[in-house]
């Protein structure tokens, strides 16, 4: 077989298999040619003729299927770029997602010199790890529940050699304490609402749930992180959240309650996705 009759009859069974909805043609291509130029480390375009080799065969058909099975892609290749950075990811902690480059720029551009900062949720790490290759003036302490998910963050941060910058911290942020103050305290939570969990589709329930549930109405994480973490905001501090596709308000709402002065910055699909709260 060849690359290219693998590349068209992959591309056919993933779109068949997408849910209607879902379905693309050029995705299904897309992501066909994600496997092979992972798997071979050959860009498709050069080797479209060449028999694959019977190994390589096996690998990719092993790939195909889990896909097929309804496993995200980010999963199989064990990685997937964020912010122009390769990041890995494998079942266990949330997919490092476009949107949350918002978050990520935000910080870049606005952190001052030498500056500390908080990581809540640091899931992957993408957004410390990401915000510290830009920022090599800036450490920070980067803290989740789940040591599954901060195997893939001292991953990341080890791939990117920054890790004497980051201080990776597995803790619940119901009973955390850090200790010194922070210029920013970032988090992307989870913020699904939990009666919208089963809307998710299969792809993403694949995913951690305790990285997606926010609870009752989404906002938990926000409102205990504004709570507890408030005093540990710097004099010009500011918390940086990201937020769902409708949460922003509600967000907004936690922030100025606790006296803080809000602003917000709206993503290319024109949704309010990083909220600000500063201290005044
Ligand atoms: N901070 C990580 C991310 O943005 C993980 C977030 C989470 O687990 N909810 O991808």
């Amino acid at each position: 077989m060849t690359f290219e009759e693998f590349r068209n009859s992959s591309a056919e069974k993933i779109y068949e298999n997408c849910p209607t909805e879902q379905k693309d043609r050029g995705t299904a291509f897309f992501q066909a040619d994600c496997l092979i130029k992972h798997f071979s480390e050959k860009e498709y375009m050069l080797c479209a003729k060449e028999e694959i080799p019977k190994m390589l065969e096996e690998k990719l058909f092993c790939a195909l299927e889990r896909k097929l099975s309804g496993e995200p892609l980010q999963y199989i290749l064990g990685e997937w770029e964020f912010y122009g950075l390769r990041m890995f990811c494998g079942k266990g902690c949330l997919i490092p997602r476009p949107e949350t480059e918002f978050l990520v720029e935000y910080m870049v551009k606005n952190l001052p010199k030498n500056a500390r900062f908080l990581d809540l949720c640091t899931g992957s790490g993408c957004i410390s790890v990401a915000v510290l290759k830009k920022r090599p003036d800036a450490t920070c302490v980067a803290v989740d529940i789940s040591e599954e998910a901060l195997f893939y963050a001292r991953k990341n941060a080890e791939y990117h050699k920054i890790t004497d910058r980051m201080d990776i911290v597995c803790a619940d942020l119901c009973s955390y304490l850090p200790t010194g103050d922070f210029d920013i305290i970032a988090s992307n939570p989870p913020y699904i609402r939990s009666c919208d969990m089963k809307a998710l589709s299969e792809e993403v329930l694949c995913e951690p749930h305790i990285a997606l549930d926010g609870g009752d109405d989404g906002l938990f994480f926000y409102r205990t992180i504004t709570e507890r973490f408030s005093p540990f905001l710097s004099r010009k501090g500011l918390f940086a959240f990201e937020a769902g596709y409708d949460t922003a308000q509600g967000i907004k709402e936690i922030l100025s309650s606790s006296g803080l002065s809000v602003d917000s910055i709206y993503d290319y699909s024109k949704i309010e996705r990083v909220i600000i709260g500063k201290k005044n």
